[in-house]
């Protein structure tokens, strides 16, 4: 039994533990689930990846009810088929999908997936991200893996709908990702629902004076069968090695303008960088280049979440990962 600490870390701690425990077989012991956060341990959010991880892995579970700060798991054998998961508020569903897709993918297996929840959510990669930035990525190293996005969902309505559908997949291949290549395209797209006014177009106004986006590239796309409101700018940076986009979110109180100018910020730091990987998509690519055995790429200044994660998967998998600074906002990293 695995004991791990998840003083220093969130979600993604207990997320990236279940993942390497499905993937390795591994069983692990949880303590001081998101200690330091707000409101501690299992949230609803957590508590589905964790039932996830459960009934692809037949695992066996203790401490899985909520607010708990100590989970224990232990996996038996992955499965594929065809499962469902409803988060039933508008937690993350691309969180919960990531927790589950490399032990399915590692296992070889065919599966089936159906998530519903928030499809676009503060603090976690939306779907369009995943669809666009992290799955092609994830194809280049073997996975046989399509994503429709059914129904938008936004906090705190949720009611979106993904699903997922796996083919039997090669073994993960190392990546390298020296660099981004030539900048191919860039566009923007604010995606609506149920937001009354002009706040596309003034987002839309705000990233045509701050990015080099021509008017063709400037969309409003009205968001699919969501019940609540909601709303999300994308702006999404197409190079000829890999595509990043990078999201911001409307909220109450916070004006179009200033939705506007935080994603426009994050893309003019990503591209003055030169780094082929932004901040997010670093911490994500940790685990499938660990699980291929290695890989490497340039990116922006490691985040938190991208170090502690790194420290965990070193205690699951025999691999060093490594970052070495090579510019004021640009670092190398290997596994
Ligand atoms: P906690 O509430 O404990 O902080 P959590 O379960 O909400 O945890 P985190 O541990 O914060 O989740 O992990 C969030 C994940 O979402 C990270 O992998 C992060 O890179 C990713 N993420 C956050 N914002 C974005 C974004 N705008 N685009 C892509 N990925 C994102």
């Amino acid at each position: 039994m695995l004991e791990i600490d998840g003083k220093e870390g969130g979600g993604q701690l207990l997320r990236t533990a279940l993942s390497l425990s499905l993937c390795t077989g591994q069983a692990f012991r949880m303590e001081q689930i998101r200690a330091k956060r707000s409101r501690p341990g299992l949230m609803r959010q957590h508590l589905t990846a964790v039932q996830a991880a459960r009934e692809v892995g037949d695992a066996l579970v203790s401490g899985a009810v909520p607010g708990s700060m100590t989970l224990q798991f232990t996996p038996r054998t992955v499965r594929g088929g065809e499962y469902r998961w409803s988060i039933g508020t508008a937690g993350s569903t691309t969180l919960v999908l990531q927790t589950i897709l490399p032990a399915l993918w590692l296992a070889g297996v065919s599966a089936r997936l159906h998530l519903e929840g928030g499809t676009h959510n503060p603090l976690a990669p939306s779907a369009d991200f995943l669809a666009d930035s992290f799955l092609p990525l994830m194809r280049r190293m073997g996975l046989n893996a399509q994503l429709s996005i059914e129904r938008h969902g936004f906090y705190p309505a949720g009611g979106g709908a993904l699903t997922m559908g796996i083919v039997e997949s090669t073994a993960p291949a190392p990546l390298h990702l020296a660099a981004r290549g030539e900048l191919l395209e860039m566009s923007a797209t604010a995606l609506m629902s149920s937001i009354p006014g002009r706040v596309g177009e003034r987002e839309l106004d705000v990233i045509a004076r701050r990015l080099p986006i021509a008017a063709e590239h400037r969309h409003i796309r009205q968001a699919i069968g969501s019940p609540g409101p909601g709303n999300t700018l994308m702006v999404r940076v197409q190079n000829a090695e890999i595509v990043e986009l990078f999201t911001a979110f409307g909220e109450r109180g916070v004006s179009a303008e200033r939705v506007a100018e935080l994603v426009s910020s994050e893309v003019s730091r990503y591209l003055e960088s030169g780094a082929a990987v932004g901040p997010h998509l670093a911490d994500q690519l940790l685990l499938p280049l660990a699980l291929a055995g290695g890989g490497s790429f340039s990116t922006q200044t490691p985040t938190a979440h991208a170090r502690s994660n790194a420290a965990l998967i070193e205690k699951f998998l025999p691999v060093e990962i490594e970052f070495e600074q090579k510019g004021s906002d640009q670092w190398w990293v290997s596994v």
